[in-house]
């Protein structure tokens, strides 16, 4: 991932916006790039856009959305914001915060409305640290179903999407003016296309374990579960330009992967009444204070893994998501009609594991706060009990390039560089400094917010700049 002095001769092949990486920040910017009046050129790694958007929940927060309204859902951006500044402690950019909350709304509109996404908003349950209804999600309620609705948006667009583009180069003046782009294709090839502006949605680090042993230790030796090609060029790059990177530290991690299976348990279970414990068979942790930072806690446990225990009434809310659906088809969730049952196909002591689940019982009966910190406020869980053994992971990394409100990308001077924009996991989160401050969404949050500014500012630019 180098920089490079743009040719002499110029470019055989430009387009006045070139987007790196085609997940949701890559589609939406496209989309509003083109809707704009831009010529733009999405370039992606793999031969079929993906990314972590596909592997993801595909849910996206946004407030005062018409999907909201439809459903009699009262929701504001200081609402929202005041969510998310309360997660990262308030810890991150205020003003950036309140900036695309407010954008949100637009966001999910103009996706609906304009490019026929179909994002509702989930009402069954609440996210933990959200104070209102405002996950919105495809039918199915998959990553793999956003990112294929987003695909044919583009299409219909005509945006065209270069895959198996493999970028490794930036050519750029000193001043840090990005003139075009090198891309590898897979049979060793490699052609450069020029651009009036680049805009960076080729996400942050996580599949890069060099990069996380050296800027989030504590993960190194962590399941990854995002997608392995954000290697963190975009980081790599804006240390070339002079670029100002923050938070890098930051990370989604997430407390409930079935092992072995590798799928994501829903943790709107935890939510609704259920418990995690460790091989011991004892609860370690207050579960309602946020799945990204129970994963270091479930990590640090015995073995490295935990057991979530719910009851038949969880599990069918369990079987609204299609992951956990997966999960179940796959036998990763075991059944028991008693306690000592559920100690059998679970391996857990008995007498632990009975004394936990009634002190919980206990707590729920009492709407009780536990040592924890968590307060039962569902009714308690109640035979036939289900289990599921999970592990911790790393979703995606949060730290970035720092942006301004316009999606520009900051030099260590405050300044804008000239023409390069950033948005999703390229960019700095708002999520503070460590795992602790990730709110439910936050990384599709910023990646179509951010992305739709993205894709409107560059095609300003290259308009005023032609
Ligand atoms: C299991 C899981 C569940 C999640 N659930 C949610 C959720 O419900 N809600 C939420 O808000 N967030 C969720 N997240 C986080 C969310 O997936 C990410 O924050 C979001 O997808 C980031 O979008 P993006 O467009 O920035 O990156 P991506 O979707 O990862 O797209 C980046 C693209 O860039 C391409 N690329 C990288 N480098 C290059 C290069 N040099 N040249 C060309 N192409 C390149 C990659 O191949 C990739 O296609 C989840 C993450 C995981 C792993």
């Amino acid at each position: 991932m180098t920089i490079l002095a743009p040719p002499a001769a110029g470019f055989e092949a430009s387009a006045e916006i070139v987007v790196i990486g085609a997940g949701a920040c890559g589609m939406v910017a496209a989309l509003a790039a083109e809707g704009a009046g831009g010529e733009v050129v999405l370039l992606e790694r793999d031969a079929v856009p993906s990314g972590s958007t596909a592997l993801s929940s595909g849910l996206i927060p946004a407030c005062a959305t018409a999907a909201q309204k439809a459903r009699g859902v009262s929701d504001d951006a200081a609402t929202m914001a005041a969510d998310i500044l309360a997660k990262a402690h308030g810890e991150t950019d205020a003003a950036m915060v309140a900036h695309l909350c407010r954008q949100s709304t637009v966001t999910i509109d103009w996706l609906n409305e304009h490019h026929g996404l179909d994002l509702d908003v989930i009402d069954s349950f609440l996210y933990p640290g959200h104070s209102a209804h405002r996950m919105h999600g495809t039918p199915s309620r998959t990553g793999g179903e956003l990112i294929g609705a987003l695909t044919r948006a583009v299409a219909a667009a005509e945006v065209p999407i270069v895959t198996d583009a493999h970028v490794t180069a930036l050519f750029a003046e000193s001043d840090g003016k990005v003139r075009g782009v090198r891309f590898s294709r897979p049979d060793g090839g490699q052609e450069d296309l020029g651009c009036g502006a680049l805009i960076l949605a080729c996400n942050g680090f996580g599949g890069n374990p060099a990069m996380v042993a050296e800027l989030i230790p504590e993960m190194a030796d962590a399941d990854y579960f995002g997608h392995r090609g954000n290697q963190g060029d975009a980081i790599v790059w804006g240390r070339g330009l002079g670029a100002e990177l923050a938070d890098l530290a930051s990370y989604q991690g997430h407390g409930s992967v079935a092992q072995p299976h590798g799928i994501l348990i829903t943790w709107a279970l935890m939510m609704e009444g259920a418990i995690q414990v460790n091989l011991e068979g004892r609860r370690f942790s207050n579960e309602h204070a946020g799945y990204s930072e129970q994963a270091r806690k479930v990590i640090a446990q015995p073995g490295g893994k935990a057991w979530n225990l719910f009851d038949a009434a969880r599990h069918q809310l369990g079987m609204e998501f299609e992951d956990y659906r997966q999960a179940f088809a796959a036998g990763a969730i075991k059944t028991a009609g008693n306690v000592d049952e559920l100690a059998r196909v679970t391996g857990l002591p008995a007498g632990a594991l009975a004394e936990t689940l009634a002190d919980g019982a206990a707590a729920a009966a009492a709407g009780a706060t536990d040592n924890y910190g968590r307060t039962f406020a569902k009714p308690p869980l109640s035979p036939p009990y289900h289990a599921v053994l999970v592990t911790g992971a790393l979703f995606h990394t949060q730290g970035g390039l720092s942006v301004d409100g316009d999606a520009r990308v900051l030099r260590g001077d405050g300044q804008p560089l000239p023409n390069l924009f950033a948005g999703g996991g390229a960019a700095r989160g708002l999520s503070g400094p460590s795992d602790w401050g990730y709110l439910s969404g936050n990384g599709l949050l910023t990646a179509v917010t951010l992305g739709h500014i993205a894709g409107l500012r560059a095609t300003e630019l290259t308009r005023a700049t032609s």
